[in-house]
């Protein structure tokens, strides 16, 4: 199997041509963020990620976590040396803020940045993946003092942090959830119960492990009006920060499941652990959103990764396996490489078109958080943090869908030999399955984009995206090099928001209406913004050819994966606002009995 490449010339097309990085910095008050700085981050991030991260991904997958006797976790060989270098060499502190002793670059670093790690080895990075949602829960909603005793050794790297929501009966319904919390006599809290599929809940990567748990007080109101949220360590730091006695909390067991097996998903025990309160008794979630909505973006990033792992190893495949002869193959004797073959080609473009057009969107709104965080002009803010709202579970759910397709098309290049472990590919497949499940499943997605989203905002984020997408397509109306993309980004933008009011009228006399739309309106969504993206890149690529740049080829290359992804998979969107528009009555008529006789 080829070695993982960072793919740093796509992901300097998209900051530097496409997104403009360097005036995006700027304009936030950030001139020391330049192209140089960037890309100088980039390359020794690439060489981190492709000599020291990616060796440890088969093996890590081969030989998986163990729970010993006594409850530790144990990661495979090489995760404790990378994690060390890791810690060592800042990366951990890249985007922290400087004030805890982070090196406080801006959040949006983290995309490039934590999209080559996940390719190198995704379940390696998930140990400190959640550290970072954590670290921004902390600085939001914590009391200085936790601030001050937490932040620092989380943002370095040397704590690590989780999130504790899912209980055995309670995954998305988190307002049924047991775990329970009493204030003691210390103005802390007694958290008592179970919580399951924590990710990173027990490991020897660090020193400490910092659980942000949610739980009920006995008093709380019923639902999920009466969640609060808790800090409950591990182990507990005495005044200047050093971890001493233990807490109460335990791994009870790690989960064998069809992918990620590096990474350890625990059960995890409170037994009368000491917990403090973050943010108001009682609104927890609204805390906990802070974390999780950074934490789907990151979700969507984890899904990108392994479409770009799977689609480099499917391409090198490609390229030498040899069976049956092509068209245009050159007359070799015997067979000729399969990449010549239609049907080959489809499967590689489609990967291709989805990886690149999904890239530009997470960075894209990457890059609206770092606007709603810093931007200097309170419009600014209020703008970004609307597309980010809009976009974070366009990002979760349609790239983290994509990426099922794509890491399985990488395994259907492979024939058989792609079915079986010995290549390596299957691999992809298996741990990009949970993207589309955890931190809310995707059908949860849906509903978030399309009824809390656009219907709970009477519109206003749908006319926000709309509004972006639209300018664009004005911009360039008069363009005779764009009008093959600009044309159809136009029509499917009307297509769209007339989908986008009707659905609002049905949903407003049945509340069938909007459940039985929101998926095909997230996909819908979805293609929209490939195609928004795929028509910026174009725009850039069309601009580069015409100034007479010396990498042609690049920019031709770009122009026409452009083209594959409007005139073959953007006709999808059709399918989606044919469904759409068939409303809720064929989900709902059949009664559950009859699902089966
Ligand atoms: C490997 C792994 C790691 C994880 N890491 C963490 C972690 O670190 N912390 C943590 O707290 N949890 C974690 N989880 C839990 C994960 O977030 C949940 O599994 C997920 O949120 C779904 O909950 P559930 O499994 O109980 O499914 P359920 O909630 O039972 O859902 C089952 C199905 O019903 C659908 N459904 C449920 N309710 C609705 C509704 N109202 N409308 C429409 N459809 C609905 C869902 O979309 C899904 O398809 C992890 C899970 C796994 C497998």
């Amino acid at each position: 199997m080829p070695q993982y490449k960072v793919p740093l010339r796509e992901f300097r097309f998209v900051l530097h041509e496409v997104l403009r990085a360097e005036q995006h910095y700027r304009e936030l008050g950030r001139d020391d963020v330049n192209t140089e700085l960037i890309d100088s981050v980039l390359d020794e991030c690439a060489r981190f990620a492709e000599d020291v991260v990616a060796p440890t991904n088969e093996s890590g997958d081969r030989i998986g976590v163990r729970r010993t006797d006594d409850g530790r976790v144990l990661t495979p060989p090489g995760f404790i040396e990378a994690y060390r270098q890791f810690v060592n060499d800042g990366w951990a502190a890249l985007c922290g803020p400087a004030e805890y002793g982070g090196q406080g670059l801006p959040e949006s670093f983290g995309g490039p940045i934590g999209e080559m790690l996940v390719s190198a080895n995704m379940a390696w990075k998930l140990y400190s993946g959640l550290t970072d949602s954590a670290v921004l829960c902390v600085e939001k909603h914590a009391s200085e003092d936790l601030r001050r005793l937490y932040l620092p050794k989380m943002i370095r790297g040397v704590w690590s942090g989780t999130m504790c929501l899912t209980e055995s009966h309670a995954g998305t319904d988190l307002g049924i959830m047991r775990t329970r919390a009493e204030p003691d006599s210390q103005g802390s809290y007694r958290i008592n119960g179970t919580k399951i599929f924590i990710t990173s809940g027990e490991h020897d990567l660090v020193e400490n492990i910092v659980h942000m748990v949610l739980a009920k007080l006995p008093d709380a109101p019923a639902g999920s009006r009466g969640i609060s949220l808790f800090l409950v360590p591990k182990l507990l730091p005495d005044a200047e920060g050093k971890p001493g006695a233990a807490n109460g909390v335990s791994c009870a067991s790690v989960e064998h499941k069809l992918g990620i097996h590096a990474s350890a998903t625990c059960v995890m025990n409170f037994e009368n652990s000491r917990g403090w309160l973050i943010g108001e008794l009682n609104g927890g979630l609204k805390c906990m959103f802070t974390m999780m909505n950074h934490a789907r973006l990151w979700v969507g990033l984890q899904g990108l990764a392994q479409c770009e792992r799977a689609y480099q190893v499917a391409l090198a495949y490609a390229r030498e396996r040899r069976q049956g002869r092509s068209p245009g193959g050159g007359g070799n004797a015997g067979a000729d490489p399969i990449i010549g073959h239609p049907d080959v080609r489809r499967m590689l473009l489609t990967q291709k078109a989805l990886i690149e057009g999904g890239r530009l969107l997470t960075y894209f709104a990457g890059m609206q958080m770092d606007k709603a965080l810093h931007d200097p002009d309170p419009a600014a803010r209020e703008q970004a943090e609307g597309l980010l709202a809009i976009l974070t579970p366009v990002v979760k759910g349609f790239v983290t869908d994509m990426s099922l397709e794509c890491t399985n098309l990488a395994i259907q290049v492979h024939g058989g030999h792609g079915y079986v472990r010995e290549t390596g590919v299957e691999q992809y497949a298996r741990d990009a399955r949970i993207t589309a499940i955890y931190e809310g499943t995707n059908g949860i997605q849906a509903l978030d984009l399309l009824g809390r989203k656009v219907l709970g905002s009477g519109g206003e984020l749908a006319r926000l995206l709309g509004g972006e997408i639209g300018s664009f397509c004005e911009r360039h109306a008069s363009s005779e090099v764009m009008a093959e993309f600009v044309t159809r980004l136009t029509g499917l933008l009307k297509e769209w928001s007339e989908a986008t009011e009707s659905i609002a009228r049905r949903a407003a006399r049945d509340p069938n209406e909007m459940g039985a739309a929101a998926m095909d309106y997230l996909q819908l969504t979805g293609y929209l913004c490939l195609a928004w993206c795929w028509a910026r890149s174009a725009a850039v690529s069309a601009a580069a050819l015409h100034k007479g740049v010396a990498d042609a080829d690049f920019y031709k290359a770009k122009l026409a994966t452009a083209r594959f992804y409007f005139t073959r998979l953007l006709p999808r969107a059709e399918a989606h606002l044919d469904a759409l528009s068939a409303g809720a009555k064929s989900l709902m008529d059949l009664p559950e009995g009859q699902f089966a006789f």
